[in-house]
């Protein structure tokens, strides 16, 4: 087709672009234009400027779109994680993981270890990684999954449910102890597990040793068998530490004993039961 020779009517513009999707051109194409004008840019350096700007706020839309979706909580990323309130899990460890080479072949991600080790925290911040490298990711806590899928299957939509899971290259299972088995033969659990096996990956985060997830699966078998499919291609990380929260209170209380020791010793009295208060409140939250 040859290009049109009249006169193309240049306040249709944002009318097309929009009808063409494209909101950065939209956007960025009027200020471009008067530079483009004033610097003599031949038409192609113009129009493949604006091009450029169109897909790289594309990509940055797509991204916003995925964090979204992912529902991963805010903040909890590698920039706010301490690693050396973790020494068992070395930071490069953690990097090559958030790199993400692993979720191409469907392996697995399993951190193992007592409540507020960082567990969490860490999953969530390599589950943030990934989608900003462009992967989609599903946070979610087991439980709640468990339950979707279960009224899934009650509306004999469970095939469709989980077909609707297998976009995300990768899923966080949170808190995978606290899933209790249900009363059907298999679990929708061990159905997530078997349909994702080496094609798409898990991240599991677990209170209690593998040794303990009779608790989540209706049987023993059951519980080999999905037990055995999550670690064929898996990293396990063993985060044994120190409560975060309960030390971060401790040194809170430290800091507050600190400060006391410093004012005048009038006050002195009513500290040591606010501290105990303070305390008790964070650990009773872990
Ligand atoms: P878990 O899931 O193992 O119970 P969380 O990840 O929920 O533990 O951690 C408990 C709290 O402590 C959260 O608020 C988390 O952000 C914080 N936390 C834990 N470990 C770290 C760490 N290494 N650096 C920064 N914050 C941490
Ligand atoms: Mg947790």
């Amino acid at each position: 087709m040859t290009a049109p020779t009249r006169i193309v009517d240049v306040h249709a513009l944002p009318t097309m672009l929009t009808a063409l999707r494209l909101p950065s051109f939209h956007r960025h194409w009027p200020m471009l234009a008067e530079r483009a004008d004033k610097e003599g840019w031949p038409a192609a350096r113009f129009l493949a400027t604006l091009a450029e700007i169109e897909l790289a706020e594309r990509e940055t839309r797509r991204i916003r779109r995925h964090l979204i979706e992912s529902q991963l909580p805010g903040g909890k990323t590698l920039a706010t994680f301490d690693f050396k309130a973790l020494p068992s899990v070395p930071r490069a460890r953690v990097e090559a993981l958030a790199a993400g080479d692993w979720i191409e072949t469907g392996a697995n991600l399993i951190a193992i270890g007592n409540s507020g080790a960082g567990k969490t925290h860490l999953l969530c911040a390599i589950g943030h990684a990934l989608v900003e490298a462009g992967r989609r990711v599903l946070y979610t806590r087991t439980t709640d999954l468990v339950q979707k899928l279960q009224a899934a299957r009650r509306d004999l939509a469970l095939e469709t449910a989980l077909a609707k899971l297998d976009r995300f290259e990768l899923i966080i299972l949170d808190d995978i102890s606290y899933a209790r088995k249900d009363q059907a033969e298999t679990s929708v659990l061990f159905e997530l597990i078997a349909r994702r096996y080496e094609t798409r990956s898990l991240a599991i985060a677990a209170n209690q040793p593998f040794s303990a997830w009779d608790t989540v699966f209706p049987d023993q078998a059951v519980t080999v068998a999905a037990i055995d499919r999550l670690v064929h291609h898996a990293t396990i990380l063993e985060m044994n530490a120190d409560s975060y929260r309960r030390r971060a209170a401790a040194d809170r209380t430290a800091l507050k004993a600190d400060a006391a020791a410093t004012t005048s010793a009038d006050s002195l009295g009513d500290q040591p039961a606010d501290i105990l208060a303070d305390t008790l409140k964070e650990n009773f939250k872990t």
